[in-house]
């Protein structure tokens, strides 16, 4: 499904190079939870930002679903966003404007489906987080545990071939996070593939595969040898 090989990131700003992500190679199979850690300044977002095609690499190769992503002019790219990827942020970035329903709504209205395709949708996905009564709240009449389940729905309502959440519990406490969680891997059981960055190794190690970004170096984690340590 992803395949990158010697991706690299390098930012140029006035006199300082930084090289945010030094070559490396990853494929990410199709229903795969991946868990991204390090510390902060390591690369993380930035690697969040290639793979969701919010941000190109300065070199190598990116493979989305066959398509060579860095050939795409940047309306293609984005189309190809909208298409393939959810995403869910630490902060929700729910419209407090808008009710849940719409919110939820907000991405398919990019793409061309009737309103009766996008009502099914926007109420499947969600009743997939168990919030289907809660269409004409707003986002601050739910706690943050819900709004980031609106968040997932609003990510899941896109049919996308995979989720990409940053630190999606971040800013919620122990409780909520652990419903949070459990959703996700409902999501991954039932065929998603989730690519999430997070600072909690409890979470990580609930994840099909753990990548660590180290000062821009990216590797495998590998569970078997640490386990035995
Ligand atoms: P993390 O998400 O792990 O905290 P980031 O991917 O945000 O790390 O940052 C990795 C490195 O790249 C840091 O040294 C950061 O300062 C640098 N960096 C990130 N974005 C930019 C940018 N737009 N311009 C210049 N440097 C950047
Ligand atoms: P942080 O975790 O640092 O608070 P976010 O997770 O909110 O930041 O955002 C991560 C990246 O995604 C940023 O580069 C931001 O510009 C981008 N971004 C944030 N919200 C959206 C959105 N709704 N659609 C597309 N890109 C977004």
């Amino acid at each position: 499904m992803l395949r990158m090989n010697k991706l690299a990131k390098t930012y140029f700003t006035d006199t300082v190079k930084t090289q945010a992500l030094r070559p490396f190679d990853l494929e990410v199979k199709q229903g795969e939870f991946i868990a991204v850690v390090g510390p902060s300044g390591s690369g993380k977002t930035t690697f969040l930002n290639i793979t969701g095609l919010l941000e190109d690499a300065s070199g190598g190769e990116y493979w989305l679903d066959g398509v060579d992503v860095c050939t795409l002019s940047d309306k293609q790219k984005s189309r190809l966003r909208n298409e393939k990827i959810g995403f869910i942020f630490q902060s929700f970035n729910l419209i407090p404007e808008l009710n849940i329903f719409d919110n939820v709504e907000m991405p398919l209205r990019y793409r061309r489906l009737s309103h009766a395709e996008r009502k099914k949708r926007v109420e499947y996905a969600l009743a997939q987080v168990g919030l289907h009564s809660r269409q004409t709240h707003y986002p601050s009449q739910l706690s943050g545990g819900q709004q980031q389940r609106v968040a997932i729905a609003r990510a899941l309502a896109g049919s996308p071939a995979f989720l990409l959440a940053d630190e999606p519990t971040g800013n919620l406490d122990s409780k909520m996070a652990d419903g949070v969680m459990s959703l996700l891997k409902e999501i991954n059981a039932a065929g998603t593939t989730i690519i999430m960055v997070t600072h909690d190794l409890e979470q990580a190690t609930q994840a099909s595969r753990i990548v660590e970004v180290k000062d821009g170096v990216i590797s495998e984690v590998d569970r078997h040898a640490q386990a035995i340590a």
